[in-house]
Formats: structure tokens, sequence, C-alpha cells
């Protein structure tokens, strides 16, 4: 039996560890792990609800990245340590904006 690996993914933007100054990851609860690079373990533990977290590098200093609900519905997911900001800090029309033309990039593979 393979052991429970981790309770949730988030995403780091490479450019943050590679600027080598601590920055705060933020979790599902809220909670907040100060991450210091260099960061040599794939995962840290929330402080506060004891979740696993794995990180998943993202080259460069991306503010968000494209991800999905499970209905296929494409959504903005932040992406932490970045310099840009968050996807929740955008406004609605820029939100819109993003996620139309990903909504039409997705409409136009499938044809
Ligand atoms: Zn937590």
């Amino acid at each position: 039996m393979p052991k429970k690996q981790f309770d949730l993914y988030t995403f780091v933007a490479g450019a943050a560890l590679e600027a080598g100054k601590p920055f705060p990851m933020e979790c599902n609860c809220g909670g907040v792990v100060t991450i210091m690079p260099p960061f040599q373990d794939e995962y840290v533990v929330c402080p506060r609800c004891e979740s696993k977290i794995r990180m998943l590098v993202i080259e460069g200093d991306p503010g968000y990245i494209i991800g999905a609900d499970p209905d296929g519905t494409p959504r903005l997911l932040p992406v932490q340590g970045s310099s840009k900001p968050h996807p929740g800090k955008l406004s609605a029309s820029e939100r819109e904006a993003i996620l139309a033309r990903v909504q039409e990039q997705i409409e136009a593979k499938d044809k």
C-alpha cells in the first residue's frame, strides 16, 4: 500500500525560489507557511491544518496558471510567491477577459 502522499497541491513561481527570499505560501485553510529558499523538500506542512502541501514549481513568474473545475470550466489558479497580482486581485472584467480567451482556445481545439 502506498502511503498517502499529499493533501494539497499548490503552484509556486520558480522566480520566487530563485530570488532566494522567504515568501509566504497560503494554504487552502488560510494558514500561511513561510517558504525559505533554497527549498529542498518537495512539500511543506501547514502549521494550521497540518495538510501536506506539495509544491509544483512553475517556471518564471506567472501570477496564475489556467486550471479547470471538475466540470471543465476554466479557472485561474494562483501561483504563490509570484510578484504578479494574485488572480483574486484582478478585476472581474480582467478575469473574465482571460477566461474568455481560454474558453475560445479550448473550443478551437475541440473542432
Ligand atoms: Zn492549512
